[in-house]
Order: C-alpha cells, then sequence, then structure tokens
C-alpha cells in the first residue's frame, strides 16, 4: 500500500503542527515508516471538512433516493467535506450503508414535523403530544441524532400569520429527553425568537438557523456550549421568502426581510457573545450540495477566518465524536495551496482531498 509524507503544516488544532506526518495503510502516523516508496504531499493540512447542516436525501426539486443519495454524497466529498451531519432525511440513507468511497454520515432519522407547518412531503408529520416518542423513535433509527422543526409559518392565521412555535416548551423537553435516553443527540430547525427559550431550557444538542436569537439567547447558549449552525447561504434566501409571502403573508415578510438583512451582523454578535459556530450549508433544496467552502467564506464576514476553519474542521468534528488527525486516525485530510485562516478563500480549491488515505481528488 501506498505511503505518503505530509510535508506542510496540520491545523488540526488552535495551533497548527509542524512536525512531520505520514499517511500509511490509510491512517495518519507520526512515526517515520520504514516504507522506501513514499510520496511526498506539499501543503497545508486540515481535517477533512464537515457540513454541519446537510441532506443528502434532499436534491434541487425534492426528496431523492437511491443513487441520487450516493450522487449528491460524492459531491460533498470532491469538495473536500469527509464528514457530514444528515440534518433530516426526507426518504431513507440506507443506500450509504458500508460504503467506504462516501463522506462519514452522522444521521438525524426523518425530520419531525406537524401537518402543513413543514415543506410538503419531508417529513413525518405528528400531532404535538406525539413528539416524545417520535423524538425517541427516529434517535433509535438513525443511532445518532434527531431533527425536529421547532418553528415554522402557520397559515391558519391569514394575514397576520407569522414564524410560530409547534410545540409547547413541555413537549420539547420530554422529546429532548426522550431522545437523550435513546442515546441520541438532538438539534432544531428554528428561525423564531418565541421558540428558543424552550429549546434552550429542554437542553438540546445543537441550534440550527438561530435566525431569531436575542442577546439574552446568545448567553444561554454561549453558556451552555450548545452550538449554533448559522447557515448564512440559507439566510441569503430570506429576501426572496419575504419577496414570495409580502401579499398574502405581510407580518412574516416583514420578519424575514429583516433577518435577512441583519444576517451578517447576527452572526457576528452571536460570535461576540461567545457562541460557538459551526459551519453548514443546508444543502439539498435551493442550496447546491458541496458548496461549504462558500458558507465558510460567508462566515468569515461575520468573524475571524481562523474561527471559521476551526468551526468547519476539527472543532465540529470533536463535537460529533470524530477523528481529527490524531495518530491512528482515518487519513481523512485535505490539502490546501496556503493558510486557510489567512486567506479563507483557499478552501474553495484543494490541492488534494485524501479519504481513508486514498487521493480522490
Ligand atoms: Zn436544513
Amino acid at each position: 500500500m501506498m505511503a505518503y509524507e505530509l510535508t506542510g503544516p496540520i491545523l488540526a488544532d488552535e495551533e497548527p503542527t509542524v512536525g512531520k506526518a505520514w499517511v500509511v495503510g490509510g491512517r495518519v502516523t507520526y512515526e517515520r515508516p520504514r516504507h522506501t516508496d513514499i510520496t511526498r504531499i506539499d501543503g497545508w493540512v486540515i481535517p477533512g471538512l464537515v457540513d454541519m447542516h446537510c441532506h443528502l436525501s434532499v436534491g434541487p426539486s425534492g426528496p431523492v433516493d437511491g443513487d441520487l443519495v450516493v450522487k449528491q454524497a460524492f459531491t460533498e466529498r470532491d469538495a473536500g467535506v469527509l464528514m457530514v451531519r444528515d440534518t433530516g432525511s426526507a426518504s431513507s440513507l440506507d443506500v450509504l450503508d458500508g460504503r467506504s468511497d462516501v463522506p462519514k454520515v452522522y444521521r438525524s432519522g426523518r425530520f419531525i414535523a406537524r401537518p402543513k407547518r413543514y415543506l410538503k412531503g419531508y417529513a413525518v408529520e405528528i400531532e404535538p403530544d406525539e413528539l416524545p416518542a417520535e423524538a425517541a423513535r427516529q434517535a433509535r433509527a438513525s443511532g445518532s441524532w434527531v431533527k425536529i422543526i421547532a418553528d415554522w409559518i402557520d397559515r391558519d392565521l391569514g394575514a397576520q400569520a407569522d414564524l410560530a412555535p409547534l410545540w409547547s416548551a413541555q413537549q420539547l423537553a420530554d422529546a429532548v429527553k426522550a431522545a437523550q435516553a435513546e442515546g441520541g443527540r438532538v438539534t432544531a430547525h428554528t428561525f423564531a425568537t418565541e421558540s428558543l427559550d424552550a429549546l434552550l431550557d429542554a437542553r438540546l444538542d445543537c441550534i440550527e438557523h438561530g435566525t431569531g436569537m436575542t442577546d439574552s439567547h446568545m448567553e444561554r447558549a454561549a453558556a451552555s456550549g450548545t452550538p449554533v449552525v448559522p447557515t448564512l447561504l440559507q439566510i441569503a434566501n430570506f429576501a426572496s421568502f419575504a419577496a414570495q409571502a409580502s401579499e398574502r403573508f405581510p407580518v412574516f415578510a416583514e420578519r424575514m426581510q429583516r433577518m435577512y438583512e441583519r444576517r451578517h451582523e447576527h452572526v457576528t454578535r452571536m460570535w461576540e457573545a461567545g457562541v460557538t459556530l459551526l459551519t453548514g450549508t443546508d444543502a439539498g433544496t435551493s442550496i447546491a450540495h458541496g458548496d461549504l467552502a462558500r458558507e465558510a467564506s460567508e462566515m468569515a464576514r461575520c468573524m475571524p477566518a481562523a474561527d471559521v476553519v476551526a468551526g468547519a474542521t476539527w472543532k465540529a468534528r470533536r463535537f460529533l465524536g470524530g477523528p481529527v488527525l490524531d495518530e491512528g486516525d482515518p487519513a481523512d485530510l485535505v490539502v490546501l495551496s496556503g493558510d486557510p485562516r489567512e486567506l479563507i478563500g483557499v478552501l474553495m480549491a484543494p490541492t488534494l482531498v485524501m479519504l481513508d488515505g486514498l487521493p480522490v481528488v
């Protein structure tokens, strides 16, 4: 089997390590191998990128399955995304089982929502009092995460329609407890301010979007170490959601427009408050797969690039419980032409992507 020498700095923690590393048998080692045939790889090395918010079973025209799930996984992989948290599935990801040529995937089972309170045809639609049992069921099915839709527009209110929570605080608290009792972790889609105290009280494990967070929610998330995945590429769509809704749902439209306009400033405030910010694209629907580097560039408008890189690599991996290029870890890595903390754009064009020690790009 081929051996490689990684000559450049390895950025898998706050500071890069500059000691030489090797890849032997698909794994990272910091002990010089005895191989005589060693290929040199020059450049900055980061652990494979992590898309913390990705939907492998959703494509531009809705839910997909089978070969298309695999194809979307390849698109992520070829962009250097070697770990994915699938934040809600519209179909099954079983087609990825046993494959070694796709990113490592942390699943979330099916989206959980109420009838008419999420994108049509994506979620398991239940009544509010069924939430705890459904959360436990999805935790068992995914073996890892559970994704709850915490708020969505309530169109039944007509012209007064606005974002509104789907569940009571008690239902959320019971659901998080039930999922965690199955060994699962829970995250929630939230655009609204009104869901956040209940979510934080429920001690959920992560927050998706978080566009409604006030300063006090940010302080609470920082204190509890609850990360937020801001999905700025998705929030950039809020202006078009607002435009589409402005006639029938003016209250909702105005709120979405406001959140669109302040999106960068809002993420800066989260960073200043000490919230852990992780990088996720919300790929599926209108966001293309393989766009994590573009999300990282958006986030770098709001906070230091070094923190963006951490949230897109080692910090996200540690949070998920994944490997970070320690001795013996799988060689899932990306080689860059320069230090991404100096120039975030280098993430867009990796010079090499290696999965389990095999170059894929
Ligand atoms: Zn999403």
